[in-house]
């Protein structure tokens, strides 16, 4: 019984101290998105994470217009046609837009780079890995690391293209890492303090404020 009791408490410590050591093998604590913490939903509210920065997002009704986001570099402009439509899924939608269309371009500017070749590279939404790298040679990222600065971002390209030569963590992968991404453990240190923000779902609401002022000078695209 001890003995079992003790073994328990091993891989509890090793999983403890593995996930401190590799914030980018594992998501956010299991618990995210499920509870409600106070402390970071209050200051999100109507905020949208991308590239590393919070940005004001404000939701419009327009029942003229075609439903979209468009995003002038500051401010996320929702354009809803009725009050049903749901603001949060078409900036996730918008998000993992990006995702699709800037992951596997820092895939191959980096593997060109690194000297590697890969076969596909493939966004998922997995709840407990922002990127993998499989036998085939295929990239798996989360598209939420689109919402982490862009040096993060390359960082995690850099670390499994990197895979590509060492499947392994060892002293030489790590040497090859720091080749490309030279603060990488700074990286490391912000994906570990961040994980629970970047994995949080959008949340959007209409205000009767936004839906009075409808905006001229932009359009949804983008
Ligand atoms: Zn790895």
């Amino acid at each position: 019984m001890a003995d079992t009791q003790s073994v328990v408490s091993d891989v509890k410590l090793f999983l403890e101290r593995l996930k401190k050591e590799m914030p980018e093998i594992f998501g956010p604590t299991e618990k995210a998105g499920t509870t409600v913490n106070t402390e970071t939903s209050a200051p999100t509210e109507n905020k949208v994470l991308y590239n590393g920065d919070l940005f004001e997002a404000r939701v419009y009704l327009t029942p003229d217009q075609e439903e979209g986001v468009a995003f002038d570099g500051q401010v996320f402009h929702v354009y809803l046609q009725n009050k049903e439509s749901n603001p949060s899924a078409l900036v996730t939608q918008w998000l993992r837009d990006k995702a699709a269309e800037v992951l596997p371009q820092k895939t191959k500017e980096w593997a060109e780079k690194i000297g590697v070749e890969y076969n596909n590279v493939v966004l998922k939404d997995q709840r407990t890995l922002w990127a993998s790298c499989s036998g085939k040679k295929n990239i798996n990222y989360s598209y939420r690391i689109i919402k982490m600065p862009r040096v993060v971002q390359d960082y995690l390209v850099i670390h499994e293209l990197c895979h590509l030569k060492f499947m392994n963590h060892g002293a030489e992968y790590w040497e090859l890492v720091a080749q490309f991404s030279p603060d990488y453990k700074l990286h490391r240190r912000w994906l570990n303090e961040h994980k629970d923000a970047v994995f949080e779902e959008v949340k959007l609401t209409i205000s009767a404020q936004d839906s009075a002022s409808i905006p001229t000078e932009s359009t949804p695209g983008n």
